[in-house]
Formats: C-alpha cells, sequence, structure tokens
C-alpha cells in the first residue's frame, strides 16, 4: 500500500510529490498521460505573477505571493530557467488608471513588495516600443518569468531521485473507499493507498465526485497563443499588461525565458476539456488586442500558435483541503492562475496538511534538494565542447539547426530518470523543434534518435499525447 498517491503530475503534483519526498513515505505520482507535464502546465503564459490580481484574503493571494517569494530559490536548486524581470500593468486613459490605482491597493493589501505607479516617461524609460497611447502603469519588479514544464520535468526526475515512484499512461477511472484508505483503478492498475491528493486539473471535479458528492464544477477556459521568433524577443523587456477584462488578465506581451515574444491569451469557455485547438477568429483578436500595447509587434515573425486550457471553478477561488467525510481525501482543484506562480507554496501547504493528518510523518534524511539539468552544448567554451565531444562523439553532432541542439543532449534527455518519449516531450526538455522551423529539419532525425534509444519501431514514436504517432509506415 503506498502512503500518499498524487493523481496528476502538473505543475502541482510534481511540486507536492517533491515536498512529500523529504519525509519518508512511499509516495506515488500518477497520470493518464505519457509524459509529465502534458495538460495545463505545458502550455500558459509563464509568468511568476507578482500578486496584485486576486482578491485579498483568497487561497489565490496568499500562495500567489508565497509563492512567488519561493520560486527564483526553487529554479536555482533544480537548475531550471527563472528570470525577475518584473511586470507592468498599462492604462490607455485616465480612467483605466482608476483601474491602476485599485490594483495598486490590491496588491499592498495582498503583501506585493516595492509596487509603484508608474507616469507616462517613467513607462516610456522602461519600454520604448509601448504604444504612444499609453498613459501610465502599474509596475511591480517582483513579477517574474519561468519554464513551466522545465520546471515540472526537474521537479519530478528530484522526487524520484528521492524515492517517488512516477506512473504514466495511467487514467483514474474510479476509486473506492476502504477500511483504511483508498482503491484506485486505472485503465491497467488497482492501486491501494492510505492518503490521496487529488491535482488532476481540468479534471479534478470529477475525480472528487469518484469519492464524495459534487461540490464544484471546473470550465475548461481556453487561452490562445502566438509565440513569435526570436529576434522579436527584445520588443519589450518586462511582462506588459493591459488592464484587466472579464474572466481573465487580458492579452499579455513578453519575452520568454528562451528569448522569443509571447504575446496572447484570449479567454473562452469551453465543454470539451480537451479542446486546445487555436481559431482563426480568436488569434485574430490577441494579434489586435497586442498592437494596442505596442504596435512594433512583428506578427511577420510567428513562428507558431498555441492553446492551453484553464481549470476554472466555479468557486472563483483555488479549492485545497480535506474533503469533509472523506479522511486522508485532499482536493487541490480549480487551480487556474496564478496557478504557476502559487505552485511551490501550494506544494509546501499540501504536504503540511497531510504531515498533520497522519502525524508521524518522519523526515526523510537522505533527502537531495538539488538536480543538474542536461548539458547545453552551445553554452560551453570550445575547450568544454572540445573535452565533451572526445568523451561522448554525439555531443558534436548538431541535430537541431535553429536551437543548435546536439545527438548527445538528445540521449539525454531519454535517459534521464524521468525521460522523454516523445518527439514534444523530447522537444520540451532539451529544445530540438522550437526554433524557427519548428522542427521542420530535426522531427525525422528526433524520431529515429528515440526510436533507436528506447528499442522501439519508428512508427511507435508518438508527437505527443496518446495516440499522435507520426509515421504509419516506411514509404521508400
Ligand atoms: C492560458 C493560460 C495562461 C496561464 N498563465 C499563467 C501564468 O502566466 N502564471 C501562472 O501562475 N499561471 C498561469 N496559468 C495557470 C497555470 O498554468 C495552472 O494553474 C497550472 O499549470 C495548473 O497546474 P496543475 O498541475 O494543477 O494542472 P495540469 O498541468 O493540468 O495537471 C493536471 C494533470 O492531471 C492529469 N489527469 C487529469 N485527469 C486524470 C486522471 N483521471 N487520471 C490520471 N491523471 C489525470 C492530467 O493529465 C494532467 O497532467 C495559465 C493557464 C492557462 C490555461
Amino acid at each position: 500500500m503506498y502512503d500518499v498517491t498524487i493523481i496528476g503530475a502538473g505543475i502541482v503534483g510534481t511540486f507536492i510529490a517533491r515536498e512529500l519526498s523529504k519525509y519518508q513515505l512511499n509516495i506515488l505520482l500518477l497520470d493518464k498521460e505519457n509524459d509529465v507535464a502534458n495538460g495545463t502546465t505545458k502550455a500558459n503564459s509563464a509568468i511568476c505573477h507578482a500578486g496584485y490580481d486576486a482578491e485579498p484574503n483568497t487561497l489565490k493571494a496568499r500562495f500567489n505571493v508565497e509563492g512567488n517569494k519561493m520560486m527564483e530559490d526553487i529554479c536555482r536548486e533544480l537548475d531550471v530557467p527563472f528570470k525577475r524581470i518584473g511586470s507592468l500593468v498599462v492604462a490607455f486613459s485616465q480612467e483605466e488608471m482608476v483601474t491602476i490605482e485599485e490594483l495598486y491597493q490590491r496588491g499592498i493589501a495582498n503583501n506585493v513588495p516595492n509596487l509603484k505607479i508608474l507616469n507616462k516617461k517613467e513607462l516610456v524609460e522602461k519600454e520604448p516600443n509601448i504604444s504612444p497611447n499609453a498613459v501610465g502603469a502599474l509596475y511591480a519588479p517582483t513579477a517574474g518569468i519561468m519554464g513551466p514544464f522545465e520546471l515540472a520535468f526537474a521537479l519530478a526526475e528530484n522526487a524520484v531521485d528521492n524515492g517517488v515512484e512516477l506512473l504514466l499512461n495511467n487514467e483514474v477511472k474510479k476509486i473506492d473507499k476502504l477500511e483504511e484508505g483508498y482503491r484506485i483503478y486505472t485503465n491497467n492498475k488497482e492501486i491501494d493507498t492510505k492518503y490521496v491528493v487529488n491535482c488532476a486539473g481540468v479534471y479534478a471535479d470529477e475525480i472528487h465526485n469518484m469519492v464524495a458528492e459534487p461540490q464544484f464544477k471546473i470550465v475548461p477556459r481556453r487561452g490562445q497563443y502566438f509565440l513569435l521568433d526570436r529576434i522579436a524577443g527584445s520588443t519589450v523587456n518586462s511582462v506588459i499588461f493591459q488592464c484587466p477584462v472579464k474572466n481573465s488578465k487580458g492579452v499579455v506581451v513578453l519575452p520568454t525565458v528562451h528569448g522569443n515574444l509571447l504575446v496572447g491569451p484570449d479567454a473562452q469557455d469551453l465543454d470539451d476539456k480537451e479542446d486546445r485547438d487555436t481559431t482563426d477568429d480568436r488569434l485574430e483578436y490577441v494579434r489586435k488586442s497586442a498592437y494596442k500595447t505596442s504596435e512594433k509587434i512583428p506578427f511577420n515573425t510567428v513562428i507558431t500558435s498555441f492553446a492551453g486550457l484553464r481549470a476554472s471553478p466555479d468557486t472563483k477561488d483555488f479549492i485545497i483541503g480535506e474533503i469533509k467525510g472523506t479522511k486522508g481525501f485532499i482536493d487541490v482543484a480549480g487551480i487556474e492562475s496564478p496557478g504557476l506562480s502559487a505552485s511551490p507554496a501550494i506544494g509546501k501547504y499540501v504536504a503540511q496538511l497531510l504531515k498533520n493528518i497522519d502525524g508521524s510523518f518522519k523526515e526523510n534524511p537522505e533527502f537531495k534538494s538539488t538536480r543538474k539539468r542536461a548539458i547545453h552544448f552551445m553554452e560551453l567554451s570550445n575547450e568544454e565542447k572540445n573535452e565533451i565531444i572526445k568523451k561522448d562523439p554525439r555531443y558534436g553532432r548538431i541535430i537541431c539547426r535553429c536551437e543548435n541542439i546536439t545527438e548527445g543532449e538528445i540521449v539525454d534527455a531519454i535517459h534521464r530518470n524521468v525521460g522523454g518519449t516523445t518527439v514534444d516531450g523530447i522537444k520540451r526538455r532539451v529544445r530540438p523543434g522550437m526554433g524557427r522551423c519548428q522542427g521542420g529539419f530535426c522531427q525525422p532525425r528526433v524520431i529515429e534518435i528515440l526510436a533507436r534509444e528506447l528499442g522501439k519501431d519508428f512508427t511507435e514514436i508518438p508527437k505527443d499525447g496518446l495516440n499522435s504517432n507520426i509515421a504509419i509506415r516506411e514509404t521508400k
């Protein structure tokens, strides 16, 4: 019997797994997908919000501000990118300056440090490409940008290194209460566990309903984006919001940690929890809205578009806690934005919650807090490059010419303790296919390497999720 089973290996599940691995426990982290971070965690704005958006005294406000404070150190420990570049909420009229003042006051109430209201001159000094129609802004220096899926992979690797078991391709279908604990039925297995943590993203309401009366409903709220080439990355220096609109923080323009420019999202409530399609009309809305921020956004350098699904709860706040009358079953649901920013604090809180419920958790004296990322060949000095090629000639073969990724890096990403098994899994780990040609040149070679290293036929290598195989048969 496991002590704790965590359903959902997104940023929240991986943070909880890593936090719980600080104790001597039998922990299972399971997911229905074929990789970690294949839900909302793979498609969002990647902002570590400062914390002025959420209503004071909500879980969102509390965990956002706490999580923001923790994020940089954790990213350093796990060797993943994080940049504290600050955010701006820009006003385009005196009327909107009233909203800016409200956000400022809310930020003060939420204990967000160092907020400042900027006049037009100060704003233009920070952002020379801002629209001439801007009149002022709220500046939050503590906001940052991050790599959400890189962080989830790193957390999962570190958790596994510390004894957590990871089980992919297992969709939870049913849960029975036992005399002590729970029996979880997946499409492949029966799993007995003392405690359950439900962090199943857009499906968290359905998991909750397997053991208790319905208490909340999760609506998938889709957001669509453009990703622009690296040559566009310096259009802005910070994360630039407009004043919030109903249902979302509005369209944002920001550089990514890898130097691209990200523009989006819109907000559209759907019924289908799997619908991550992009659509012409919504992308056109994103493009037009972003021009309001800056007419200098070079949309002729778009390299891809994508969509993510917010797990939007009808309760309007995060739902975190033991279900009443269902001992040891913890919901971590409705984790829409700022869920990424809040995730370190949520992880810590949930681990403490379980510790209090059980009363006998013992610390793991062998807990290792650090994890090293793969070698980034192109960041090495010439001497280091020569040295590593001598040891492993695969680092001398470039596979992705846009991002300069070597075969050695791809092989490393496959054989890590939470290795990639899909084309997009490798892309998210070490970036072949993330560049201008979006895998046009390197994708067949990545498939070949995956097939060779995993001992599979090339037709068995999926692009991303289950049943997304690219090649069906050999033609010549
Ligand atoms: C458009 C958009 C923009 C956003 N921007 C930001 C931002 O800039 N900053 C920020 O802080 N937050 C942002 N967010 C929110 C943030 O992305 C989420 O809060 C966070 O990723 C949620 O992580 P999670 O682990 O709860 O969910 P997920 O990543 O969705 O993980 C849930 C996991 O559960 C698994 N699962 C579901 N059902 C089952 C089942 N039956 N059996 C087994 N496994 C199951 C799924 O496969 C999935 O991997 C944004 C969200 C969106 C959509």
